[in-house]
């Protein structure tokens, strides 16, 4: 395991990039927002793609925008209204288990004056196939990414919107450019790596029948672009999108954090993400670090020394304390919502702990890390099975 010389993002992600120099593909990104992009130019040309939607609007609406109420969906929505005039439609996929907070904050958002379409597929299937998935890839929230990104492109579909306004490109943000590229376009979203193009098929599984996960299925791309319907990254054109100022700028427009937020609980710095279905993403991101080597604070951290708001060393500090960590509440809580024990759990995570990287204690029974954070990591005396 490799890291990135300037933050501390790892080669373990998968499809990320590195350059020569070992400075990843997300720092790379940075540097072009800093020193090279022309954002005039780029808010000139959001502004035409915006004046160009407001022509081709077939119905009602200008674009459509898939909002959680979460610190980068506020910002969109508001960026979209605000600064381009637009005549927006949120598309709400409401998770099944919102929390008190994810509910408070859609509807924040929503009271700022928008038209809102709230999608909640069947929580039978959500619950089963969050289940199936956990067994099958070690990834409790895959299949939730499907109806997440699909829904926006169908509604577009469904209304004859020609705009999809998306947030963050993890092309650029993360590095991870194979895939999803590292352009403006969001009509490649179902080519995340998360999402394996997007076919509602894969989740036909337990007896669940295909005319019952439509939602999970990213539409027809020559049908959404026979519809000329364009989707764009605002992160490509808007020099503000960073994780801080996104967080910031929901607060002041009311996002509410997680109450008694404490990082050893929940594997992250900041209460202002994922709190629309806290369990389970908390429980994904412990799973993530047990895979990779890397958690949410790494996520949080690279972004922060990218803006200049933490030192690599003030990052790398915050990783040894608190990635990958996940309360005893928050797996019971996942365990419980799927109907398995916390032994069942484990059983099943086990497999898909990456056994070069962690160890286990053997008088606690817990992986522990074999490497440092921060420094570059290479296992002597590999024994396979
Ligand atoms: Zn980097």
């Amino acid at each position: 395991m490799k890291y990135c010389k300037r933050c501390v993002q790892p080669d373990t992600r998968p499809h990320v990039k590195f350059d020569d120099d070992g400075v990843c593909f997300a720092c790379k990104w940075q540097e072009k927002v800093d020193s090279e992009i022309d954002w005039d130019k780029r808010k000139k040309q959001i502004q035409e793609i915006a004046d160009w939607a407001k022509k081709n609007a077939k119905g009602t609406h200008d674009c459509v925008i898939g909002v959680s109420g979460g610190k980068d969906s506020t910002f969109q929505a508001m960026y979209a209204k605000e600064e381009l005039g637009l005549n927006c439609l949120l598309v709400n996929l409401a998770p099944d288990g919102i929390t008190k907070w994810g509910t408070q904050n859609i509807e924040n958002l929503i009271q700022k004056g928008f038209d809102t379409l709230i999608m909640r597929p069947n929580p039978i299937i959500w619950k089963k196939l969050i289940k199936h998935a956990f067994y099958k890839y070690g990834n409790p929230v895959k299949p939730t990414e499907y109806p997440l990104w699909a829904s926006s492109y169908i509604a577009a579909l469904k209304f004859g919107i020609p705009l999809v306004i998306q947030g963050e490109n993890a092309g650029l943000t993360l590095g991870v450019v194979e895939g999803v590229g590292d352009g403006d376009n969001a009509l490649d979203v179902n080519l995340l790596d998360t999402m394996a193009g997007g076919n509602a098929s894969e989740w036909k599984v337990e007896g669940i029948k295909l005319n019952e996960i439509l939602w999970y299925q990213f539409p027809d791309k020559n049908e959404i672009k026979k519809s000329n319907i364009r989707a764009i990254w605002l992160n490509y054109y808007a020099k503000e999108w960073a994780y801080k100022h996104n967080i910031e700028f929901a607060k002041k427009h009311g996002l509410m954090g997680r109450q008694n937020h404490d990082p050893n609980l929940t594997g992250r710095l900041s209460p202002y993400c994922s709190i629309d279905a806290e369990s389970a993403q908390i429980v994904n991101q412990l799973l993530k670090y047990l895979k990779f080597g890397f958690g949410f604070v790494t996520d949080e951290v690279c972004y922060y020394i990218r803006s200049g708001d933490m030192t690599r060393e003030e990052g790398i500090e915050q990783v040894k304390k608190y990635d990958g960590k996940c309360g005893e509440k928050y797996l019971k809580d996942f365990c419980d919502y799927i109907g398995i024990t916390i032994d069942e759990f484990w059983k099943v995570a086990d497999k898909y702990v990456n056994k070069k990287l962690f160890e286990k204690d053997p008088k606690t029974g817990k992986w522990i890390p074999k490497f440092t954070a921060g420094i570059d990591f290479e296992e002597k005396n590999v024994v396979t099975a």
